[in-house]
């Protein structure tokens, strides 16, 4: 069993209207809805996950959409920008489809000597498409308009914010696992040869630039991929052991997480595989029910009340 970090988990972001953000990523981007459940500490509030067929670690991004949230800004102590693997010579389609949609993107660019696309979703939420130079084997989920020459492949890297790269830099490198492997001016990049794909992080230095504000089309966290809550727990003490304020071991019904700020000011994540999101709905049905986890199934019909009405 592998005892180290295996990249990202998930990635959770802000977003406003549900039906916006849903219609977004799985019909112009192609994602799987791959569970619609509540905020579990807010279950008024939906929380929706998109990812490929089963919701790989790697490949799952998620909402919190608050219809009505002010707008967030974008700056240090956040994830600031989600980048997606895509296959070679998509990215003219996407920016095709990307017209199509009215989706503001911008010329396609060089990071590192790979090319990207990148875009906001509806909310402001800054995204980019890159084709990368490792080939990247995962299966993908397609639908009628995005087929599988073009559908994305999960997450390639996320770019962190940070007002000095140092402390965060530390975390990654010595509890973590990765290794400083590039630097292009102010952007520095570490990967974990612990897993092939989604194995990349940015740091990108602003010293001058002013602190995020999280809300509509920002991210809110990172969560990082362990194998299981066993390993978790490793990295608990880890973590606890660098003065580091952590939270326990909390039951998200899909995955066991740990929670803590690193220095820098990005919230992150410790997330497990298991159990997974069959857990509590088959395959083939991921994402098509409300889920709700135990505490909340007794007033299901309020809580259904309470939502915004969503068509899937
Ligand atoms: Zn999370």
């Amino acid at each position: 069993m592998n005892q180290q970090i295996l990249g990202l988990h998930h990635i959770t972001a802000i977003a406003g209207n549900a039906q916006r953000n849903y219609d977004f990523y799985t019909k112009v981007l192609g994602l799987r809805m791959v569970k619609r459940t509540v905020n579990f500490d807010d279950p008024g509030t939906y929380h929706f996950y998109f990812g490929n067929e089963t919701g790989t670690p790697g490949t799952i991004l998620t909402f919190f959409p608050w219809e009505g949230i002010r707008q967030g800004r974008t700056g240090t102590g956040m994830a600031t920008e989600i980048t997606y693997a895509v296959p070679e010579g998509s990215l003219d389609s996407w920016q095709e489809r990307f017209q199509q949609h009215q989706v503001p993107f911008n010329e396609t660019a060089e990071r590192f000597g790979e090319t990207f696309l990148s875009f906001t979703d509806p909310d402001g939420l800054n995204l980019s498409l890159l084709v990368p130079k490792q080939p990247d084997n995962r299966t993908v989920w397609t639908t009628d308009d995005v087929k599988e020459a073009v559908a994305t492949k999960g997450f390639h890297s996320t770019t962190l914010s940070l007002r000095q790269i140092e402390p965060t830099a530390k975390i990654l490198t010595d509890i973590f696992g990765y290794r400083l492997q590039a630097q292009e001016g102010n952007r520095y990049r570490f990967i974990t040869d612990a897993v092939e794909t989604a194995n990349v992080i940015d740091l990108l230095e602003l010293p001058d630039q002013q602190r995020g504000e999280n809300a509509g089309g920002t991210n809110h966290h990172v969560a990082f991929r362990v194998a299981n809550d066993n390993i978790q727990m490793e990295f608990h003490e880890k973590i606890a052991s660098k003065g580091l304020h952590i939270t326990p071991k909390i039951d998200r019904d899909y995955f066991f997480s740990l929670y803590f700020r690193e220095p820098g000011g990005v919230l992150f994540e410790i997330a497990t595989d298991n159990p997974g999101f069959t857990v509590d709905e088959p395959l083939a049905q991921l994402g098509s029910n409300l889920k709700l986890p135990k505490q909340y199934e007794s007033v299901r019909t309020e809580i259904e009340k309470e939502l915004p009405s969503l068509i899937i």
